[in-house]
């Protein structure tokens, strides 16, 4: 496979919390291994922005370590890494006071893209947009990108909208949603739109239904009191696996454009039915191991935030009546596995007989590990004994069909803060995505909190609570396998 790494415009980048957790474990790596692959320009520029008081040098000396602990070995070497810390520089900067700012904007150039990456606590927002625009740092065509949670409900979520609109206009804020810049998430929408074969089948007619899995082996360990205030919905459901949900399920867009393909996933969180109590499943890991259950690491016994949620929605349109969408994520389950499974129905009469057994086509879209696609096609199994049948899957990992080239995809960062420097803003959320997910999402926390829903428990390592086997198990299916 050719290489097709396509330079971006020249650059400014500022990373408020350029010293935090987010900015050395991803944000930074991320950018490295842009300019790494040659698509930074070469005097482009990061300027990190934290409380911590360091000069330049001492800033370079976090960056350097934070690459040699975040990017392998062999994808580093001295000359990049020295080359790419050339471009780094630092300014000791407090959102919430004066010191710093005047220094920041001596520093930006004019003839460049400018962008300024929000990696601080979500209080900061306001405070940054406001000095951004105080000490003439941002312009009309500066970029910002905001980091999730995006609030923690509809109201809170418009509060933060209004803060960062009274400041920039819509088409310069960039919500992050890591999930979007997946190699596969956009591979789904070309598999959808630029195929004949699969969209015409991609509705209720053909469809019997859509499984959405987000498996996390980890559990909340050292995040416990962060964790508990928001829960497997918040964290979770609301933003990523709606967004997976959103992309599954909408229209074609008439163009691959930012605002036509928002819009259509904007419906499709429209026109999702209320869901009712019996439709949700919550749950908390247990273990026996001594500190190792949720409500120990939480340090509440009597906390019903839930680890795990499993959930059947229902979208009230043309193309989806009828078909079950059901989605699950959890933590402390049996492996990191992430997917999207469209299950097709069954063929309308097999004329093999009962013996056969039951065969259906299933479309996986795997998002982590090993991205890829299968498509489960059944034949006959090789060899003699009649007319057996077997599912197989049509394997698209993208590394074995586009040889070692494939395996070298940018990660979500990587290609979402390209995508800010080029000015797309296609894979980040539109504000009013944000409210429409939570508008959804509110009522469904208000009713469990209110009747004071106790979580099921689940065993640490397992695939979840048996409830949730049970949403399934009573239309006569059954979820996917959650693989190692
Ligand atoms: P962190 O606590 O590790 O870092 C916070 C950064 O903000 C530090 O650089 C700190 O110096 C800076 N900061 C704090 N107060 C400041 C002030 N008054 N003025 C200037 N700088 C200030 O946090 P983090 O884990 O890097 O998370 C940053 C943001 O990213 C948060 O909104 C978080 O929710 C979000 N996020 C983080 C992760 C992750 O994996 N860490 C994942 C998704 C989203």
């Amino acid at each position: 496979m050719v290489s097709r790494v396509i330079p971006v415009d020249n650059f400014d980048l500022v990373i408020f919390g350029g010293t935090g957790d987010l900015a050395r474990r991803k944000i930074l790596p991320g950018l490295f291994r842009r300019y790494h692959s040659g698509q930074m320009p070469a005097d482009a520029r990061i300027i990190g922005a934290a409380r911590s008081d360091m000069d330049r040098k001492g800033y370079q000396a976090e960056v350097k370590k934070a690459l040699e602990e975040f990017v392998p070995k062999d994808a580093r070497s001295e000359k990049t890494v020295n080359g790419f810390l050339d471009g780094i520089d630092y300014v000791t900067i407090d959102a919430m006071g004066d010191g710093g700012w005047k220094e920041l904007s001596t520093m930006l150039r004019k003839d460049v893209v400018r962008a300024f990456y929000f990696s601080v606590a979500p209080s900061l927002f306001g405070p940054l947009a406001e000095r951004l625009h105080g000490h003439s740092c941002a312009g009309p065509s500066c970029r910002i990108v905001v980091e999730k949670p995006f609030g923690r409900d509809l109201e809170s979520a418009k509060a933060l909208n209004k803060t960062l609109r009274d400041h920039f206009d819509e088409s310069q804020i960039y919500r992050i949603d890591h999930y979007l810049g997946k190699e596969t998430v956009q591979n789904l929408m070309a598999v959808r739109f630029g195929n004949m074969l699969f969209e015409p089948l991609w509705n209720a007619q053909y469809v019997d239904h859509v499984q959405i899995t987000v498996a996390e082996s980890v559990g909340v360990d050292g995040r416990g009191a962060y964790y508990d205030k928001s829960g497997a919905m918040r964290d979770m459901m609301q933003n990523h696996l709606m967004q997976l949900l959103c992309l599954t399920a909408m229209e074609p867009p008439s163009r691959f454009d930012p605002d036509a393909v928002r819009d259509e996933k904007l419906k499709v969180i429209r026109a999702l039915e209320p869901v009712t109590p019996e439709h949700i499943v919550r749950g908390q890991y247990v273990s026996p191991e001594a500190g190792a259950s949720y409500l120990e690491q939480v340090e509440d016994p009597e906390s019903i935030t839930e680890s795990y949620i499993a959930m059947e929605l229902a979208i009230s349109n043309w193309r989806w009546a009828g078909v079950p969408f059901y989605l699950r994520t959890g933590k402390r389950l049996k492996a990191r596995y992430s997917e999207i499974a469209v299950v097709f129905k069954d063929a309308p009469h097999s004329i093999f007989g009962q013996a056969a057994g039951r065969h259906r086509n299933v479309l996986t879209i795997r998002l982590q590990p090993n991205e890829g696609m299968d498509l489960f096609v059944t034949i006959k199994e090789p060899g003699p004994g009649g007319m057996r049948l077997v599912d197989v899957p049509l394997d698209m990992t993208f590394a074995d069909a586009l040889g070692p080239e494939a395996e070298d995809v940018p990660d979500a960062y990587e290609r979402l803060i390209m995508d800010v420097i080029r000015g797309n803003q296609t894979l980040f959320m539109r504000g009013d995505e944000v409210e429409a997910a939570w508008a959804w999402t509110d009522p469904l926390i208000e009713g469990w909190t209110e009747r004071g829903d106790r979580p099921y428990t689940y065993d640490s390592g397992s695939t979840g609570p048996e409830e949730a086997a049970m949403l399934l198990h009573k239309e006569g299916r059954r979820w996917r396998e959650i693989r190692p």
